[in-house]
């Protein structure tokens, strides 16, 4: 991977650790900036600290490794790639966003085509990009669209979305028929198609591309609701705790345990860092899971899971404590 294609902030990350007197220093990078960490390690030793890589995977800025740093005694996390969610930690820890240095132009022009049907279009796009929404916005408002960009979260920037959180682009939902998200992969884009309901259209300026997430959105939609569904005929559910920071909802789990019990069924809490189906697979007594940890594990990873695994807002809808109809009118995200 080019390090050019990403703004490290390589001087600012070695005064970091020489202000802060770093002694130990645990690097985090998300799986697609682990081909950067060698280069960062290396200016972290130059600035007089001590360097682990974090070899584990980690999915967003809930991710950060506060137990690993514990374990290995470091006193200072260097998270990389992603906008600040969790503060006040044990171990202090500094974020670097990496902006990317990729132009989106390209992308975004070839999108036009595919919302020509819509006027007011949103914008959307990851942390990655949030500096290049201006150029975005120009490009569609040449060619006639209102362009609206959402800035209604405390902790993202103007028109940023995170997996989870959508705050921004839900905030211009009503005033929009469709949206643009700039950014790769379909990650986001999906789940902005998810929890708006609104058609989505995707720039990738990694690829040059773009391309729409409707039929995605749709199928998805279904599966979701058949989930929910098979799920309610269970008599027995695990109930998943995340151990991950800002994952880790206790009280959300004991109270979903709870109102499974009154429904006259049987939940059980389970704790897990990594939520994936070989975790699962040992706990043959449960017909289906309540993930209260991250809920695109739920949505994204579907069909790698024998038993339905539910979010914890799909989990109310089959305890028939709100509709699958006003569900989708809130988000499902
Ligand atoms: S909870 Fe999931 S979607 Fe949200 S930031 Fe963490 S990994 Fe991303």
């Amino acid at each position: 991977m080019r390090g050019d294609l990403f703004n490290l902030e390589e001087e600012r990350l070695g005064e970091e650790i020489k202000k802060r007197g770093a002694k130990r220093v645990l690097l985090q990078l998300p799986d697609g900036l682990k081909p950067l960490a060698a280069r960062l390690a290396s200016i972290v030793e130059r600035a007089g600290a001590s360097v682990i890589i974090s070899g584990e995977p980690c999915y967003g800025a809930c991710d950060v490794a506060l137990a690993e740093a514990k374990e290995l005694n470091a006193d200072l996390i260097i998270h990389y790639g992603h906008t600040m969610m969790l503060r006040d930690l044990d171990i202090p820890t500094i974020y670097f966003e990496a902006h990317a240095e990729i132009p989106v132009e390209e992308a975004v022009r070839k999108a036009i085509d595919l919302l020509k049907p819509w006027r007011r279009i949103g914008l959307a796009t990851t942390v990655q990009h949030v500096k290049k929404l201006e150029a975005a916005r120009r490009i569609l408002s040449s060619a006639g669209k209102e362009v609206h960009v959402g800035n209604a979260s405390s902790i993202l920037h103007p028109g940023q979305v995170l997996g989870c959180d959508y705050t921004n682009a839900r905030a211009i939902s009503q005033n929009v028929e469709a949206f643009l998200f700039v950014g790769g992969g379909r990650f986001h884009p999906l789940g902005l198609a998810l929890t708006t309901m609104k058609p989505v259209v995707a720039a990738d300026p990694f690829e040059g591309r773009a391309y729409s997430l409707d039929a995605d959105a749709r199928r998805i939609l279904r599966q979701r609701w058949a989930e929910i569904e098979e799920a309610r005929k269970a008599e027995t559910y695990g109930v998943i705790i995340g151990l991950k920071p800002g994952q880790k909802r206790l009280r959300e789990a004991f109270r979903v345990k709870n109102k499974i019990e009154e429904a006259g069924k049987k939940a059980y809490l389970i704790s897990l860092r990594e939520i994936t189906d070989q975790m699962l697979r040992n706990f043959r007594e449960f017909e289906a899971y309540i993930n209260t940890a991250c809920p695109r594990i739920s949505i994204d990873e579907a069909a790698a899971f024998r038993q339905p695994v539910l979010t914890l807002k799909e989990a109310y809808v089959m305890l028939g404590e709100i509709s699958w109809e006003k569900l989708l009118e809130k988000g499902i995200i």
